[in-house]
């Protein structure tokens, strides 16, 4: 299964991969590494809308996150 092709340079998922809520959510299999369900990423589709990735700790479910 491919990853999504964002993911070496997403800030949401260098800095959120370890995070406990992400896990538990399972975002990141869910959306980071399926292309296919990448395409559902919130964040990926707000880059794609605005030129610039959204704000580091919105979720791909649009949820924001904590920074701690
Ligand atoms: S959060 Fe979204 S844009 Fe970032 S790697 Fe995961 S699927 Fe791709």
């Amino acid at each position: 299964m491919e990853n999504c092709e964002n993911l070496a340079k997403c800030a949401f998922f260098i800095e959120f991969k370890g995070n406990p809520e992400v896990i538990k959510k399972g975002w990141i299999r869910m959306f980071c590494e399926d292309q296919n369900k990448s395409e559902l990423c919130l964040r990926k589709q707000y880059k794609k809308q605005h030129g610039i990735p959204p704000a580091t700790n919105m979720s791909p479910t649009g949820n924001f996150l904590s920074e701690s």
